[in-house]
C-alpha cells in the first residue's frame, strides 16, 4: 500500500492467554497481522511499556512492566519487518493508550516525515488501545483503517466490542475485513 503504514499496537505476552492482563482470544490477532504484514513497506509497533509503579496500576494489573518477558513481543508474531516500536505509559501518571501519546519518539512526526498518511491499526485491544490509537490518528487528519480479523477486545462489558467499534466509526475510521486490503 502506498504512503500506508501497518500499525501493530501492543501484540505483547501479557496481553495473550495466560499473561497478566489476557485479552481473550487475543492470540488470535498474531496470525492475520503476520499476513497483513507483505502488505507493506511500512511496518511500525508499539508496546505498553510500564515502570514497575504507576498510577495505571491501580486500575489494572501489573502488566507490560518494562524490560520483563510479560512486554515482550510473543514468539509466533513475525517481528523481522517492524522498523520502530513506539513506548507508552513509560511515565509514573501516564496511561499511554494512544500510540500518539509515545515517550522515545514522536509518531505523527514519525510518520508526516516518512510521507505516511494512511495507517492500518491493529492489535490489542480494540475497546483500549487500539481505539485509542485509531481515534487519534483520524483526529490528527491520517487516513485510519482498523482490520476486523486482526483486533480482539477485553470487553469488560460484553458491547465494549461493538461500543469501540461505532466510536472509532464516528471518528472517522473505517472498520474493514483483511480481504478488502489489496482494494484500498
Ligand atoms: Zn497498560
Amino acid at each position: 500500500m502506498k504512503n500506508a503504514a501497518l500499525f501493530i499496537v501492543d501484540v505483547q505476552n501479557d496481553f495473550l492467554p495466560g499473561g497478566a492482563l489476557a485479552v481473550p482470544r487475543g492470540d488470535e490477532v498474531i496470525e492475520p497481522v503476520n499476513r497483513l504484514i507483505s502488505s507493506f513497506d511500512t511496518v511500525l509497533a508499539s508496546k505498553d511499556w510500564h515502570p514497575p509503579r504507576t498510577l495505571h496500576f491501580d486500575q489494572w494489573p501489573v502488566h507490560c512492566v518494562r524490560g520483563t518477558e510479560g512486554a515482550a513481543f510473543p514468539p509466533g508474531l513475525n517481528i523481522s519487518r517492524i522498523q520502530k516500536i513506539f513506548l507508552k505509559g513509560t511515565g509514573y501518571a501516564d496511561d499511554g493508550y494512544s500510540a500518539f501519546e509515545a515517550t522515545n519518539e514522536d509518531l505523527e512526526s514519525y510518520l508526516r516525515i516518512r510521507g505516511i498518511d494512511r495507517l492500518v491499526v491493529t492489535g490489542l485491544a480494540t475497546d483500549y488501545c487500539v481505539k485509542a490509537t485509531a481515534i487519534a490518528a483520524a483526529r490528527k487528519g491520517f487516513e485510519v483503517y482498523v482490520v476486523k480479523e486482526a483486533v480482539r477486545a477485553v470487553n469488560l462489558q460484553p458491547d465494549d466490542e461493538q461500543k469501540a467499534f461505532e466510536e472509532m466509526q464516528a471518528a472517522g475510521v473505517r472498520i474493514i475485513s483483511e480481504n478488502q486490503i489489496h482494494r484500498l
